[in-house]
């Protein structure tokens, strides 16, 4: 662990720091519950006494960074997977992900009981369990009075730690298993940041994410504090780095945009702040550029997926130091990472230069989606590819350095009079307008090109960009096919909850398109 051997067993990790820094903080919400090493293997120990003889996952409904700690490590001890659920999911399409992820427990925070069809009872996270979904009580009381060791068995690196559901960005999200193996190659990864003991990194992003999920345990395996965030304004955000002297800070690109831009950046104690990384969609150079200027901080921007376990590729903070073209790329393959560009049509490698999909294979590989019939099935057989490639589904081409970049899905770009066009490439440049604060690039259907580009702009407070003359920006700096043929301008754009542009909603027909 801080030595080096990472075993990938979340059972492992928190025993050995329990045993080297037991007082040390671990994990815990800003402003909540903060839970130590030794508290977290304790109280990790008890529920694995609780989960008794439970065979399927262990589920986690909520928002409690140190709660989800607890399950985790305790589903580890027990040897089965732990899989946390989207609380921002409609009661109907929760109950279609707990009939596919078949948890034998559920813990949920009370703001989240009705979700799961049962009355709000008292402030308390309650446990339930499934199979009816029968109330058990309160959370304190259910690991209250049980033994804080635990006799397991050593961990299998191919066994299943975690079910982690995609970001649901190009359709219905699908339950990615990652193995103790995965998390051990992600933990000895080559990430370019100096996170260990004694870093405190803060991560706004939602437990249900990989990004989530994959900090917090990152951080336990490195012996670091993980700080969860549950108030994503900027003022929020500021303040809890000051208060928590974060050194590490982890973003998604529509965080940084709304915290480089707003006016309290400028006093904010930001003078233990090391690090900002960024990723999980592309950033425009410009508000790289800002966020750089704004923080006085290195920036590391990563780029990964859920099938990955994490990141694969990394723009170190050198390469933002030298700044350039390059400052476009998602940067060069972690160690281990091979990443190939190939025709989407015939799975043949491209050349340098030339735009394909992106291909990857590494032992941070999932093995494939849960459910080896119907949709998981189709899914595995489309995605995971033979010799343990990986079809990502995302477009882009490598510099002759090994530069990834990013241009978009293969899904989302537009083809509009026999061009290709990729959005993010006319993104970046109305991204350089004064005026834009926030820009998406969709196809529209048209008669006679087939698809024409049409971009949807939210507008910095205080200015009013008009169409013709964000089209005549365009024009100035790109190939006539590829200059929008429409501006719209919005007040907002549909997103995630990891804060990525929802391109598939802007392109059905009931939207502004
Ligand atoms: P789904 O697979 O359900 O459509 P998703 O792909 O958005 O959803 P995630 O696994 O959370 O689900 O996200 C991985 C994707 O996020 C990548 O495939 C890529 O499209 C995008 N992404 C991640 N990092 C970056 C980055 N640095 N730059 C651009 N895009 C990124
Ligand atoms: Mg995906």
């Amino acid at each position: 662990m801080g030595d080096g051997g990472f075993t990938g067993s979340l059972a492992d990790m928190a025993d050995h720091w329990a045993r080297v820094a037991p007082g040390r903080p671990a994990t815990g919400n800003a402003g909540g519950r903060r839970l130590g090493f030794r508290a977290l293997a304790d109280r990790s120990a008890q529920v694995a006494d609780a989960l008794g003889d439970a065979a399927g996952p262990v589920a986690y409904l909520g928002r409690d960074s140190a709660v989800w700690a607890e399950l985790m490590v305790g589903a580890s001890r027990r040897g089965v997977p732990a899989v946390p659920l989207n609380w921002r999911l409609a009661p109907a399409e929760l109950a279609r992900v707990l009939e596919h992820a078949r948890p034998s427990v559920v813990v949920s925070d009370a703001a989240f009981l009705p979700s799961l069809g049962l009355e709000r009872e008292s402030e308390e996270t309650v446990v339930v369990l499934n199979g009816g979904l029968v109330f058990v009580g309160g959370y304190d009381a259910w690991l209250s009075g049980r033994p804080t060791t635990f006799e397991r068995r050593p961990a299998d690196p191919g066994a299943t730690a975690l079910l982690v559901y995609t970001s649901g960005t190009s359709g219905r999200p699908k339950a990615v298993q990652l193995t103790n193996g995965n998390i051990a190659a992600n933990l000895a990864s080559s990430a370019p940041w100096d996170v260990g003991p004694g870093s405190v990194v803060c991560v706004p992003t939602p437990l249900f994410h990989v990004s989530g999920t994959g900090w917090l345990f990152y951080c336990l395996g490195r012996g670091a504090r993980s700080v969860f965030l549950t108030d994503a304004s900027p003022e929020g955000v500021l303040r809890v780095l000051a208060d928590v002297r974060a050194t590490h800070m982890l973003s998604v690109p529509a965080v940084v945009q709304t915290l480089v831009q707003s006016p309290a950046v400028a006093d904010a104690d930001l003078s233990d702040l090391q690090t900002l990384i960024y990723g999980g969609s592309p950033m425009p150079p410009a508000v790289i550029r800002e966020a750089a200027a704004a923080l006085g901080c290195d920036l590391v921007q990563s780029y990964g997926m859920t099938e990955a376990c994490g990141p694969i590729t990394f723009l170190d903070a050198d390469d933002h130091r030298r700044g350039g073209p390059r400052l476009a790329s998602a940067g060069r393959a972690a160690d281990g990472v091979e990443i190939s560009v190939r025709d989407p049509a015939t799975g043949a490698d491209v050349p340098a230069g030339t735009t394909g999909e992106v291909w990857m294979r590494s032992a941070l590989l999932s093995p494939g989606y849960l459910g080896d019939e119907g949709d998981g099935e189709a899914d595995n057989a489309r995605a995971f590819g033979p010799d343990g490639w990986f079809r990502t589904g995302d477009a882009g081409h490598l510099d002759d350095g090994g530069y990834l970049f990013l241009t978009d899905r293969v899904t989302d770009m537009i083809i509009t009079g026999g061009e290709n066009v990729y959005p993010v490439e006319v993104e970046n440049v109305l991204a350089d307008h004064p005026d834009v604060a926030e820009v998406a690039v969709v196809g529209a259907p048209h008669e006679r090109w087939g698809e024409t580009v049409v971009a949807l702009v939210v507008a910095r407070p205080g200015t009013a960009p008009a169409g013709p003359e964000l089209i005549a920006f365009c024009r100035e700096r790109l190939a006539h096919y590829k200059c929008p043929t429409r501006v719209d301008i919005v007040g907002e754009l549909p997103r995630t909850p990891s804060g990525k542009v929802l391109k598939r909603r802007l392109r059905e027909p009931s939207s502004a398109v």
